[in-house]
């Protein structure tokens, strides 16, 4: 059983978020082993004491980051030996460390720097490449404490070039995990659990749902002795999910939607214009951010103007006048203009009202029509977003994304 244990004021006060935890926590996840528990304490010595005696009858392996510098606000490793009922004393081993560490950076070592070899006197040494502060282990209660720096990039590759091989060898449980997530888009929270209430799943993979805006992550985390036989009830499970989901599943593992759009184009051959109006270039930003997506993506013009939409599109000033610059005629048109103009396969055209100003009752702030064109015709969705103007925008580059993708699976 592991816990991991956070330690600085930062954290507390909420002035950085604890990145370290949820980067360990995955990394053993990925490894197998999953963490029971988070906790974190100010730099308080008391506190510190206090949460490594805790922990250390409740779990076998605790992971500690933070607070290893040589500043006075550091007393990791002085809590650590009172907890552990050790002294502190000078580790030889630490202080070649650092004395090393100077000499490879050219630099005269500070005398406050001492203070980070002042380690509990039977800690082992846990090796930095990268920075002063050495890590070290302590036992407390038959359960072995690893200390760590809290900065992110030291404590990630001593964790996996130290602890995380210790960790490894003196496991006694033999489970192991996998997990499969799903990105969809398209539907709230509620209705694909009302759908995924008919799915069929083995007692070991359990379903879980979490929200990343705009999409939704449906997860499938399994349990098994065999990875091979894990891998294949896996594989199964995340089939039943797909079939009953449809198209609402977007993509699968590390893919985004971007990504997804991108290979759609590649695999299609069809090619791509745009015409931005609430979304200020933000879907273009988008296509090009892949690389290669000069391939299939012609154009993108921002026509935020009345006459901007006339001249680059052709769009009738009639048009505007009598439906306006957020309308279903407006949108149907920048679409074919855009289209018309790059000679693109397909054309699609946003135009909406991202707020907070410019909404009216019929056209509330966040009504958004998105249009897309191709040889056969034009499709017109309008769209109700929530939100303050950022969510909006992203939510629109979002689903016109999706209207691209099921476009693009139909061909
Ligand atoms: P240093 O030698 O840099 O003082 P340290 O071991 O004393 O290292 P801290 O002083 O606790 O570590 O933190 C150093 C920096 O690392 C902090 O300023 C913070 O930006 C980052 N950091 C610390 N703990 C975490 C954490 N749990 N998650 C993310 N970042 C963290
Ligand atoms: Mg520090």
């Amino acid at each position: 059983m592991i816990a991991i244990l956070s330690i600085g004021d930062e954290l507390i006060l909420g002035e950085i978020v604890d990145t370290n935890s949820a980067t360990l926590s995955a990394l053993l996840y990925d490894n197998g082993m999953m963490v029971k528990e988070h906790a974190t304490v100010g730099d308080d010595e008391t506190a510190i004491i206090e949460a490594l005696k805790r922990l250390s009858k409740d779990y076998k392996t605790i992971v500690v980051t933070g607070g290893l510098g040589p500043t006075t606000d550091d007393i990791t490793a002085e809590a650590a030996a009172k907890a552990a009922g050790q002294n502190v004393a000078l580790n030889e081993e630490a202080l070649k460390h650092l004395d090393d560490y100077a000499k490879r950076a050219q630099r005269i070592l500070h005398p406050i720097n001492r203070r980070q070899a002042m380690l509990p006197e039977k800690a082992g040494i846990i090796p930095n490449p990268q920075g002063t502060a050495c890590g070290f282990i302590v036992t407390l209660n038959g359960s072995s404490m690893f200390f760590l720096p809290g900065v992110p990039s030291e404590m990630l590759k001593m964790f996996k070039a130290t602890v995380l091989p210790y960790i490894m060898k003196q496991r006694q449980e033999t489970d192991i995990y996998q997990t499969v997530t799903m990105t969809t888009f398209g539907a709230p929270e509620s209705e694909l659990g009302a759908m995924l209430q008919q799915v069929i799943l083995p007692e070991n993979i359990t379903l879980a749902y979490c929200v990343n805006f705009p999409s939704i992550f449906v997860k499938l985390r399994g349990k098994g002795a065999d990875p091979n036989i894990l891998s294949s009830e896996m594989e199964k499970a995340t089939q039943n999910v797909k079939d009953i989901l449809g198209e609402l599943v977007v993509t699968e593992g590390d893919s985004t939607i971007d990504t997804i759009v991108a290979e759609l184009f590649r695999k299609t051959g069809a090619t791509l214009a745009l015409a931005e109006s609430c979304t200020g270039g933000l879907i273009s930003k988008r296509i090009t951010d892949i690389p290669g997506s000069s391939e299939y993506f012609l154009q993108g013009a921002v026509t935020y103007s009345n006459g901007s939409k006339e001249r680059l599109l052709g769009i009738p000033g009639h048009i505007l006048e009598s439906y306006g610059a957020v309308s279903h005629e407006t949108a149907e048109k920048m679409a074919i203009g855009i289209r018309e103009s790059a000679g693109s396969d397909i054309g699609v055209s946003v135009t909406g009202i991202a707020g907070p100003d410019g909404g009216a009752e019929e056209k509330p702030v966040g009504t958004v029509f998105i249009a897309l064109a191709d040889k056969k015709g034009c499709t017109v969705e309008r769209c109700k977003f929530r939100g303050n103007r950022d969510a909006i925008r992203n939510m629109t580059s979002y689903k016109a994304l999706d209207i691209i993708r099921r476009h693009l699976l139909s061909y």
